[in-house]
């Protein structure tokens, strides 16, 4: 027994060495992800359950690793906030989105809201106003098509000081919105102080939005805290026509999932604003 534990033990090691290398190896190749061009973005369609049109995207990164393929931001955005690239990652993700959504518009469509999210590392970066006001002007693009996703929890940490950023950035115009809204533990209270136009209603009280009872009275009840906030309410993670059909009851203003569109290449964004018609 003394032997099987031991080797057990250098087993554990082992699989513990090799997920650490792997872990350095893909901070490691973050540090360049930026500069090799291996970064890209795809965008979900964000529509409007009364008119069924699109009206914004939200922007999603993804890495075209060289040897791994495509990589998942779930898989890499946790380590580039660790090693702190997520600064200069966050920053290229909001240039891109900032210069596509104009290139969106040069080409003649409808003005879209773009989306970007915002990790904390970047939210702290004493330079995030300065930076998203340059990505801006270089893009030409106007303050009123951009928004900010933030979550919960990075807001609540230190709420005077998230209360006077976003303040900055809702000064220049910039929409605010809190994503994966239910799931961290936000002061009801604080939250009233916060310039938020939006909230998102996570995926994870979608999913069994058909059969489940709770996640229904929580939908519920934060489309009417939503709406008694003066804010706009959105779902995300919409894979069917019941999860849509009982939201679009109880008054929640939009819907974001695979039920109308995965998120796609930029390139296909112009064809689902023409078959935007009732959802
Ligand atoms: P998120 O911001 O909550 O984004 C929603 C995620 O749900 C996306 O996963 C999206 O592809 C996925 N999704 C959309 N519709 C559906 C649906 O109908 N069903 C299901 N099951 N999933 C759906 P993705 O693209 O893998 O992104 C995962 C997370 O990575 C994001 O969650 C966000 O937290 C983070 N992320 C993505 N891009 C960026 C970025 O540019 N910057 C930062 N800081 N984080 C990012
Ligand atoms: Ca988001
Ligand atoms: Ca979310
Ligand atoms: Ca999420």
């Amino acid at each position: 027994a003394k032997e099987l534990g031991k080797n057990n033990c250098q087993f554990y090691a082992h699989e513990m060495n090799a997920t650490l290398e792997q872990k350095l190896a893909l901070m490691d190749g973050l540090r360049r992800a930026v500069d090799d061009q291996q970064l890209r973005l795809v965008y979900q369609p964000k529509v409007d359950l009364q008119s069924g049109h699109v009206f914004g995207v939200e922007a999603l990164v993804r890495w075209e690793h060289p040897e791994r393929g495509q990589i998942r931001p779930d898989q890499f955005i946790p380590l580039a906030e660790e090693s702190g690239s997520i600064v200069a990652i966050g920053e290229w993700v909001l240039r891109e989105a900032c210069r596509q959504a104009r290139a969106w518009q040069d080409a003649g469509h409808a003005p879209l809201v773009v989306s970007v999210n915002v990790s904390p590392r970047q939210f702290d970066d004493r330079r995030l106003v300065a930076r998203v006001a340059d990505a801006l002007r270089d893009a030409r693009l106007d303050a009123c098509w951009l928004e900010l996703e933030v979550t919960e929890s990075l807001i609540m940490r230190d709420v005077g000081q998230a209360v006077d950023k976003m303040r900055e950035l809702e000064a220049m115009g910039i929409a605010l919105s809190i994503d994966d809204f239910g799931t961290g533990y936000s002061s009801l209270a604080a939250l009233k102080s916060f310039p938020i136009s939006r909230l998102k209603i996570d995926k994870s009280f979608v999913r069994d939005l058909a059969h489940s009872a709770d996640d229904q009275a929580i939908a519920r009840a934060i489309i009417s805290l939503s709406h008694q906030l003066q804010m706009r309410v959105i779902a995300e993670g919409v894979e069917t026509e019941q999860q849509r059909d009982f939201l679009a009851q109880y008054g929640c203003d939009e819907m974001q999932g695979y039920l109308f569109s995965k998120p796609v290449p930029p390139g296909e964004i112009p064809t689902l604003l023409e078959r935007a018609v009732a959802p």
